[in-house]
C-alpha cells in the first residue's frame, strides 16, 4: 500500500489490465482522473441545539456508460481519497456486471454512532440539499454503504422529493419497500458472492461443508455468514470493530445477527454455545477454507497476507486487500474473487430497483434472486474463462473485462470530440 493514497494503489490494477488489450493510452488515461469531485461541509443543528459541521463529498467518476452509481458512506475516517476510490471501483463493478452505469461514490465524516437518530436524518437531509444539483435518477444515483441503510436512503429519497416538487424514486436505490425500494436489495451483496462461489464452486475445487471466516458482520458479513451456514458450511470466525468470535465447531450465526440486531457486539456473544474470543486481525490468520472480508479497506495486508490458512476469498468489502498482499496471496496460490465482481450483488440488484422505479412495476423476489444469479453467474463465467485464457488473476480478468467495455463505450461517443474539448 503506498504511503498516502488509496487512488494509486486501484490504479495499478488499471494498468495491469491494460497491459493485455490494446486500448488507446488516451482511454487508459481518461479512467486515471475523476470526472468531478465535489466537496462541501455540512452544518447541523444538534440535539441539544449547538451546530456542528462535518466533511462531505461525492464524486462522479466516470459515466461514460450511464449516469453514476454508488453509495454514501457515513465513516469518521472518510476521505476525499477514499471517495474517488471507491467511485474509480464503482466504475469498473458496473462495466463487470454490463450495468448501464458510471460509478459514484459519496461520504461524510462522521461517527454515526456518536450521533442521535434525529441527528443522522438531520445530516442526511442536509447532505440531499447539498448535493441536489448534482444528483438525479439519470445523472447520479446514490445507494446505502458502510454506516448507511435503507432507513437513511428513504430520508434522503424524502428530502430529494420535496426540493423537486414530486417523488423521484429512481434517484436513490436501496430504499425502504414502502418507498419504492426493492424486494431482495437488502441481501443482495452476500446473495451474489454465494451466487458466484457455488457457480465456480467445481472450478475452483471447493467441497461440501467448508469452514468459512467472516471479517465484518454488518449487511454483507451477516448475510454471507447466514446463507453459508444454511447450505450446511460452518462459519467458524466472525469480528465486527470491536473483536472476533471463534468456534471450531461452528459459530451459531442467529446468536450473532441477535446480538447485532440489540446493537452488541458479536464479542458479546463470547462464552454462550462455545463462542472464544478472537484478538485483534488474527480472524484473517485462523484454520479455514473460505476467508469472507466484509469490512473495510485494506484489511489485508502486507503483514498478515501471510499468516492467511484460506484458499478462497471471496471479498466483499470494496478494496480489503492491498496490491502487496495480493502478491503474496499469488505465490501462496490463494484465489481471490475480487470486490468489483464479487460484491457485485449490491449494485447489480440496486439496478432492478432503478428499472422497476422508472417502470412503476415490480418484480417478485423470485424474479429478483434469479435475474441476479444469472448475471452472477454469466459475468463470474466470462472472467473465469478470461483468467484462464490469459493465465492471469481473477482481479486482473475482472478489469481486462471491464476495461474492454468502458474503452468500446469512450471510443463510441466518438473519441476525437472527446478529448479536444
Ligand atoms: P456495515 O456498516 O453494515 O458493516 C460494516 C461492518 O464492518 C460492521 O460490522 C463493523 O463493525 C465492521 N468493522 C468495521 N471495522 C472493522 C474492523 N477493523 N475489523 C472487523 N470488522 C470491522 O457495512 P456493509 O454495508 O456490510 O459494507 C461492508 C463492506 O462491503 C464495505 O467495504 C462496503 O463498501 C462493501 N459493500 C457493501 C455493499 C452493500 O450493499 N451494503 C455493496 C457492495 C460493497
Amino acid at each position: 500500500m503506498s504511503e498516502d493514497s488509496l487512488l494509486d494503489d486501484a490504479l495499478v490494477r488499471l494498468d495491469e489490465a491494460a497491459a493485455h488489450l490494446s486500448i488507446d493510452p488516451d482511454v487508459i488515461e481518461k479512467l486515471k482522473f475523476a470526472r468531478e469531485t465535489t466537496k462541501v461541509r455540512l452544518m447541523i443543528r444538534m440535539d441539544d441545539g449547538s451546530r456542528k459541521s462535518f466533511l462531505a463529498w461525492r464524486c462522479r467518476y466516470d459515466d461514460t456508460r450511464g449516469p453514476t452509481k454508488g453509495g454514501i458512506r457515513f465513516h469518521p475516517d472518510a476521505t476525499a481519497d477514499e471517495v474517488e476510490t471507491l467511485a474509480f471501483w464503482m466504475t469498473f463493478k458496473c462495466a463487470v456486471m454490463n450495468l448501464p452505469y458510471g460509478g459514484g461514490k459519496g461520504a461524510v465524516q462522521v461517527d454515526p454512532r456518536q450521533l442521535s437518530k434525529a441527528e443522522i436524518e438531520r445530516l442526511s437531509r442536509a447532505y440531499i440539499q447539498a448535493f441536489a444539483r448534482i444528483l438525479g435518477p439519470d445523472r447520479d444515483i446514490p445507494a446505502p454503504d458502510v454506516y448507511t441503510n435503507s432507513m437513511i436512503m428513504g430520508w434522503m429519497a424524502d428530502e430529494y422529493a420535496q426540493i423537486v416538487g414530486q417523488a423521484e424514486p429512481a434517484v436513490i436505490t436501496g430504499k425502504p419497500i414502502s418507498l419504492g425500494g426493492s424486494l431482495g436489495r437488502g441481501d443482495a451483496t452476500a446473495r451474489g458472492g454465494y451466487y458466484l462461489v457455488r457457480h465456480l464452486s467445481a472450478d475452483l475445487g471447493l467441497g461440501e461443508n467448508l469452514r468459512v471466516a467472516v471479517q465484518g458482520f454488518g449487511n454483507a458479513g451477516q448475510h454471507i455468514a447466514r446463507l453459508l451456514a444454511a447450505d450446511g458450511h460452518k462459519i467458524v470466525a466472525v469480528s465486527d470493530s470491536e473483536g472476533g468470535v471463534y468456534s471450531e465447531a461452528g459459530l451459531h450465526v442467529d446468536m450473532l445477527v441477535n446480538a447485532k440486531a440489540n446493537g452488541h457486539s458479536v464479542v458479546s456473544t463470547v462464552g454462550q454455545g462455545g463462542h472464544e474470543a478472537l484478538k485483534g486481525e488474527a480472524l484473517v490468520g485462523v484454520e479455514c477454507d473460505l476467508l469472507v472480508p466484509s469490512a473495510l479497506e485494506n484489511m489485508i495486508h502486507e503483514k498478515n497476507a501471510g499468516t492467511i490458512k484460506a484458499r478462497l476469498i471471496l471479498e466483499l468489502a470494496n478494496g480489503p486487500v492491498t496490491p502487496e498482499a495480493d502478491a503474496i496471496l499469488a505465490r501462496k496460490n490463494v484465489i481471490v474473487l475480487p470486490d468489483i465482481l464479487a460484491n457485485a450483488g449490491g449494485v447489480t440488484v440496486s439496478y432492478f430497483e432503478w428499472v422497476q422505479n422508472k417502470q412503476g412495476f415490480y418484480w417478485t423476489e423470485r424474479d429478483i434472486h434469479d435475474r441476479l444469479r444469472e448475471i452472477m453467474e454469466r459475468e463470474g463465467r466470462a472472467i473465469w474463462n478470461i483468467a484462464k485464457d490469459k493465465g492471469v488473476s481473477v482481479r486482473t480478468a475482472a478489469y481486462v473485462h471491464a476495461l474492454d467495455r468502458l474503452a468500446e463505450a469512450i471510443e463510441a461517443h466518438g473519441t476525437q470530440s472527446f478529448f479536444t474539448s
